[in-house]
């Protein structure tokens, strides 16, 4: 699978994704939350704010609530701040999210006759929505390829070693270029589902890893050529 080791590490991607899709379609892993295209995009742009400094199932629980009572913008833009902030009180930055998500409802609203707009910078332009919410409604709302990156796909594509960054923003600027751009779509729900499973933040398992002679982390076996 591994192409090369070094300073420039490369995987075959299409390889390593089949790989892990195929290892967590069997057993009772974590599912991410957002893993299929041809989501509502305005449940997917209100869930990927909410997950800002959220854990996953604290940010489910919250988007049902909110999106049971306001299910689209024009419900929401007319929606009253507490009861907003009562229903998404547990994820963090409660306050100003309420207060960033109805803004953003309203903007939908006039500037774009109630529908979510399909295109990162009309996404960007509204409140509180970054690269990571806008590329996660083009990928999950529109289809579009992107990918949005989370502290999981940070996380687990720097241990792999096909990175080396600090950021999310330089995360995403480099995954798109050693990404070929077929596979941008499986890349999200793919990595985020291993990060929230076995490439955990603390305690990794790498011993059951199906993918850990790729991974730099546990070490590249050498061509014994
Ligand atoms: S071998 Fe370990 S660090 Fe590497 S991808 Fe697998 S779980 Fe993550």
């Amino acid at each position: 699978m591994v192409r090369g080791s070094g300073a420039q590490h490369t995987v075959h991607w299409g390889q390593l994704l089949s790989r892990l899709e195929n290892f967590y379609s069997g057993g009772k892993w974590r599912v991410p939350v957002m893993r299929e295209r041809g989501a509502d995009p305005f449940r997917v742009l209100v869930s990927t704010v909410l997950s800002h400094r959220t854990r996953d199932q604290v940010t489910q629980r919250a988007a049902m609530r909110l999106l049971n009572r306001y299910p689209n913008p024009t419900l929401l833009a007319r929606a009253n701040l507490r009861d907003i902030r009562f229903l998404i009180h547990d994820v963090g930055l409660s306050d100003s999210k309420a207060r960033g998500l109805r803004a953003a409802a309203i903007e939908i609203v006039h500037r774009h006759r109630g529908l979510v707009p399909g295109t990162e910078a009309e996404l960007r332009a509204l409140p509180l929505v970054g690269k990571k919410t806008a590329d996660a409604v083009l990928v999950f709302g529109f289809g579009e390829a992107a990918i949005p990156v989370d502290t999981h796909i940070h996380r687990v594509s720097n241990r792999l070693g096909v990175i080396r960054t600090r950021s999310l923003e330089e995360t995403s600027v480099q995954l798109q270029s050693v990404v070929p751009r077929k596979y941008w779509y499986r890349l999200n729900p793919t990595l985020v589902q291993h990060g929230q499973n076995l490439c955990r933040f603390s305690d990794p398992l790498c011993d059951g890893c199906p993918i850990r002679e790729s991974c730099l982390r546990v070490g590249v076996p050498t061509n014994p050529n």
